[in-house]
């Protein structure tokens, strides 16, 4: 289709130039605003309208809130503001939003590595999936009352290593580290 010709804007269904295609849409291809843009892989914000139109009808409403046909209410127009566009993003817009954060680079540690806290680094990822999805995980086997005190005098036992410490009380060795921390060096 054709590139730009000032003032107008293309209708992309039937390609003839208008001011405006909003109410062309509706009236010729019965589609909403948001059904033309989903159609066209477009972005919520893409213009409907010339520039110069949008501009004679900003004047317009400013002229109209000026004369006090429109009342300029700050408190509907921060609402306004606030939620302007949410909910109204199209296919394209959620395809560059993933875009975009699949571009950050995440600091993430390498299959079978270990957290500062002892957990191991996929175990720890899955879980927090899992949380995000809105599935509990079980916290995992708990150090009774009765053995804590022999708990920690193994945790702190450096002759043991920590996963033996973790297979003799039957826990994991991220309970040991929540419950008592690192074992120093
Ligand atoms: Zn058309």
């Amino acid at each position: 289709m054709a590139d730009s010709k000032p003032g107008l804007v293309q209708c992309l269904e039937c390609g003839r130039w208008f001011r405006a295609i909003g109410s062309h849409l509706t009236r010729v291809h019965g589609m909403t605003a948001r059904q033309y843009r989903e159609h066209h892989d477009l972005p919520a914000g893409h213009k409907l309208a010339s520039d110069d139109l949008r501009e004679a009808q900003s004047h317009r409403t400013r002229a109209m809130i000026e004369d006090g046909t429109l009342r300029n209410d700050p408190v509907t127009a921060s609402e306004a503001a606030r939620t302007a566009g949410r909910g109204n993003r199209t296919a394209a817009d959620l395809a560059r939003q993933a875009d975009i954060a699949r571009s950050i680079p995440r600091k993430q540690l390498p299959l079978g590595a270990k957290r500062a806290d002892g957990r191991d680094a996929d175990r720890a990822r899955e879980t927090q999936r899992l949380r995000r999805a809105g599935i509990r995980t079980s916290p995992g086997p708990k150090i009774t009352p009765e053995n804590i005190a022999a708990a920690r005098t193994m945790w702190f036992d450096l002759s043991l290593s920590r996963q033996e410490v973790a297979a003799r009380l039957g826990v994991r060795l991220s309970t040991l580290y929540r419950r008592f921390g690192p074992r120093g060096r």
